[in-house]
């Protein structure tokens, strides 16, 4: 049976905190178009299963974590004594930052506790509403938000 432990990337990311994902499972139509512009792919290419389902975002063809990760016999970074190497440098800013923040919290909670832990921390400090990795702005209340 699938559980949330199978939706932590090899990089460390949880994917429920994922722009892709969320917008693909919430149906998120004004993320897709966003997502879509931004990636410069079309709306309906704006899907997501999860990073190590069979089913990933376009983006996963230009990732260098997960074949390196494979290569060393590694279930991810967090298992991983070179973290912080070169692969995560080249990440999207807002993808290299919750790279650098996961990898630590998940070494320290484990991989079963984990997708709570990232439910617990994207969440908008005004309203309580769930965000995702790159939010700048609280989709409910509209308030300006920065994470970490
Ligand atoms: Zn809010």
């Amino acid at each position: 049976m699938e559980t949330k432990a199978d939706l932590v990337a090899p990089c460390g990311i949880y994917c429920g905190i994922c722009p892709v994902y969320i917008a693909d499972k919430g149906n998120i139509e004004s993320l897709k178009e966003g997502i879509a512009a931004a990636f410069s792919v079309s709306v309906g290419e704006v899907w997501c299963d999860g990073c190590r389902s069979g089913r990933v975002f376009l983006t996963d063809a230009d990732c260098t974590v997960k074949p390196c990760v494979a290569a060393k016999g590694l279930a991810g970074c967090y298992e991983c004594d070179e973290f912080p190497c070169h692969n995560i440098e080249g990440r999207l800013e807002p993808v290299r930052r919750a790279i650098l923040r996961s990898v630590p919290a998940l070494r320290e909670v484990g991989i079963e506790g984990f997708p709570a832990h990232e439910e617990a921390h994207y969440r908008c400090p005004h309203c309580g509403c769930r965000l995702h990795m790159a939010a700048r702005q609280c989709p409910d209340c509209q308030s300006a938000v920065e994470l970490d």
